[in-house]
C-alpha cells in the first residue's frame, strides 16, 4: 500500500492504494455519458507515458523524433509532458481543491485539457487533473513532479498465475441492453493490434466461440484474404490444457496486478498479451456453471431463467485503441501493417469498426 501527497507541504493526497497495470481503456473515449471510475477504489497505476500539456502535433515533432519515444506512425499529436503520472479513482483522493480556472470539460464535467485542475489543500500547489467529462472513464491523475511517495509499498510480489481465476472476475463481454461492455472493446483494440502483428500479413483462423465472434470478422476484413497459408491461435494460459498441435499464435492472458504477460511454452512463435478480465471470460467461463449442480444441460441449450445477455450488434474493437497500439509497435514501420493502420486511420468507424 502507498500514500502519495503533495510534494511541496507533504499533505496526505490520497488514501492508502495498492498498485496495479493502467487498464486497457484508460484512454477510451466511448458513448455520450458519463461512465465509471478507471481505477477500482484502493488502487493505483503509473502510467507509463508522457501525459497532459505541453502537446505537440506530429508534423512539428516528426517520425525521427516519435520514433526514439516509441512511436513508430502518425499521430495526432503527442504529450510532452511528464511519464509516470499515477492514476487513482477519484474518491481515494483527499485534501484537494478545485482550480476554476482550469476547470475545463466538454459538457458534462472536466477533461483536463487545460492541465493540472486540482490543488492541495494546504498549500494550493496544482497536483493533480481529475477527469470526469462524459465519454472519458473518472481518474485523478496526480502529476508526479508534483506528488512524493508518503509510505512506500512493500516490494512487489511476482504474479501468481495459479491464483489468477480465484483472486479476479471475468469481465461479461455483454452488458444489460444488450450492448457490447466497452472494457472489451478496448482490450480487444489492444490484442487485436498485437494479433494483425504476429500474423504478419497473412489470414489467421481462431477457434470457434466467443473468441471468433469478436475479432474473427476484424482479422477476415483487415488482413489479406486468399493468402496460404494461414496462421492458427489459440488461447493458452494458467488452467488451460496445452493447446495441440502447437499454434502459430497463442493469446496469453496479462497480469492484472503486475502487467506481467503468462510465459508460453517454448517453441511459440508469438504471443498477444489480452486483458486478464476478458481472457479469464474467454478461456475459463463458458465451462464453469453458475452452481453447483448434478449433470447439466446438453451443450447448445441455454437455462431459460434467466435468459443469457445476447449483444444486439456485431461486436467492434475499438479503432482508437487499435491506432494507439499500433502506433507503439515496432512492426508498424512493416509498409503492409502501416498500410492497415492508415487504413483504419483514414475511416476508424467503417467496418469493422
Ligand atoms: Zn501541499
Amino acid at each position: 500500500m502507498a500514500v502519495f501527497g503533495c510534494a511541496r507541504c507533504g499533505a496526505e493526497l490520497t488514501v492508502p492504494v495498492s498498485p496495479v497495470a493502467l487498464p486497457d481503456h484508460a484512454r477510451q473515449t466511448y458513448g455520450h455519458e458519463l461512465l465509471p471510475a478507471l481505477m477500482e477504489s484502493g488502487t493505483y497505476a503509473v502510467d507509463p507515458e508522457p501525459s497532459g500539456p505541453p502537446w505537440r502535433r506530429w508534423s512539428e515533432v516528426g517520425a525521427q523524433e516519435a520514433g526514439a519515444r516509441g512511436v513508430f506512425a502518425p499521430v495526432p499529436a503527442l504529450s510532452f509532458g511528464s511519464r509516470g503520472a499515477v492514476v487513482v479513482a477519484p474518491g481515494d483522493v483527499r485534501g484537494t481543491v478545485l482550480i476554476p480556472e482550469r476547470c475545463q470539460g466538454y459538457c458534462l464535467g472536466l477533461d483536463g485539457s487545460s492541465g493540472p485542475n486540482l490543488a492541495c489543500a494546504r498549500c494550493g500547489q496544482a497536483v493533480a487533473t481529475r477527469v470526469d467529462d462524459c465519454t472519458l472513464w473518472q481518474a485523478v491523475r496526480l502529476d508526479p513532479d508534483a506528488v512524493q511517495t508518503l509510505t512506500a509499498d512493500a516490494p512487489a510480489l511476482p504474479a501468481d498465475w495459479s491464483a489468477l481465476g480465484r483472486e479476479y472476475e471475468a469481465i461479461p463481454p455483454v452488458e444489460q441492453g444488450g450492448w457490447w461492455d466497452p472494457r472489451w472493446e478496448a482490450a480487444l483494440g489492444v490484442a487485436l493490434a498485437h494479433l494483425l502483428a504476429a500474423s504478419a500479413g497473412t489470414p489467421v483462423s481462431l477457434p470457434d466461440g466467443l473468441l471468433a465472434e469478436t475479432l474473427g470478422r476484424a482479422l477476415d476484413l483487415l488482413l489479406p484474404r486468399g493468402r496460404a497459408p494461414r496462421k492458427a491461435a489459440a488461447l493458452a494460459g494458467p488452467g488451460l490444457p496445452v493447446p495441440g498441435p502447437a499454434p502459430d499464435i497463442l493469446l496469453v492472458p496479462r497480469h492484472p496486478r503486475t502487467g506481467e504477460v503468462w510465459q508460453a511454452p517454448p517453441g511459440v512463435a508469438h504471443t498477444v498479451p489480452v486483458s486478464a478480465g476478458v481472457w479469464l471470460q474467454l478461456a475459463l467461463q463458458p465451462a464453469r456453471l453458475p452452481a453447483p449442480a448434478t449433470g447439466r444441460l446438453p451443450d447448445g441449450v441455454e437455462r431459460d431463467d434467466p435468459l443469457p445477455l445476447r449483444p444486439h450488434s456485431l461486436f467492434r474493437p475499438d479503432p482508437r485503441i487499435l491506432l494507439h497500439t499500433l502506433a507503439r509497435l515496432p512492426a508498424v514501420r512493416e509498409p503492409w501493417l502501416r498500410a492497415i493502420h492508415d487504413r483504419v486511420g483514414k475511416s476508424p468507424y467503417s467496418r469493422p469498426f
